[in-house]
């Protein structure tokens, strides 16, 4: 393919070697990719101040034989606020795992594209907890991994709440079908699911929910992400630390 250009958003970027940095990318036109930027961990390298997680960047690769390089970067939007809060940083991060996981390489999906874009200026600007749940329902939903809020995946009827939440099964369950270990599902955590798999990430509008219902939908939608991919998300763990960190410094007050 010799040395191609494509519009990305970079999900990962890590140390490769002594100078060089390896990036996972999820480029419009050619899907996810992982690619070698030589030289991007000198200080004066070109490569070195565009190169960054969460970028939206054009790029100038070229193919080699294993793995593709970054030629040239150029920033279309650095996304620079994502990665100066820890907050901010450990969400964004979230879903850019989740995009990592849910489409194989070279396989494009311009709309997961426009929806990580979307979702990173929310993250941005915005309470991280309900854009990164918005974000990683609408990216599941797309991936074709939707759960089920309506209807019991056991017996198929329409749920009755308070109902429980089957992860393994793939949706809510009601009282009666449901194991009683299983996370406790409310008809306030349907209404918020419904609102988040429907909300324009570009214009959200004005959005409240309980910590409650909050920590409820994280808790489900996190049992199902985790279910779904077959593996615990990195991410999540980070955020669970950070989570747990602070009701510890709060302890010690
Ligand atoms: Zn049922």
């Amino acid at each position: 393919m010799g040395v191609y250009n494509c519009e990305a958003i970079l999900l990962a970027v890590r140390d490769y070697d002594a100078t060089s940095r390896m990036v996972t990318l999820f480029s419009r036109e050619h899907g996810k990719l992982s690619a070698l930027a030589y030289g991007a961990r000198r200080p004066r390298n070109e490569l070195a101040g565009c190169v960054q997680p969460f970028s939206h960047v054009e790029l100038a690769l070229s193919s080699g034989k294993n793995i593709e390089a970054i030629k040239q970067c150029a920033i279309k939007r650095s996304f620079r606020e994502l990665r100066e809060d820890l907050d901010r940083m450990a969400y964004a991060a979230l879903v850019a795992e989740l995009v990592a996981e849910l489409w194989p390489e070279r396989e494009p999906e311009p709309a997961a594209f426009d929806l990580l874009l979307d979702a990173f200026a929310l993250l941005g600007s915005r309470n991280v907890r309900v854009a990164a749940l918005a974000a990683a329902l609408q990216l599941m939903a797309l991936a074709g991994f939707r759960p089920e809020y309506r209807q019991c995946v056991v017996c198929g009827q329409e749920l009755a709440f308070p109902a429980r939440f089957d992860a393994a099964a793939g949706g809510g369950v009601c009282a009666t079908c449901g194991e009683p270990h299983l996370t406790p599902f409310g008809a306030e955590g349907r209404d918020f699911l419904d609102r988040l798999l429907g909300l324009n990430l570009a214009a959200p509008g004005h959005f409240s929910v309980t910590g409650a219902v909050l920590m409820e939908t994280e808790r489900l939608l996190g049992e199902f992400l985790t279910w779904r991919l077959d593996k615990p998300l990195k991410s999540l763990a980070f955020i669970a630390a950070l989570a747990q960190d602070k009701s510890g410094g709060a302890r010690g007050q």
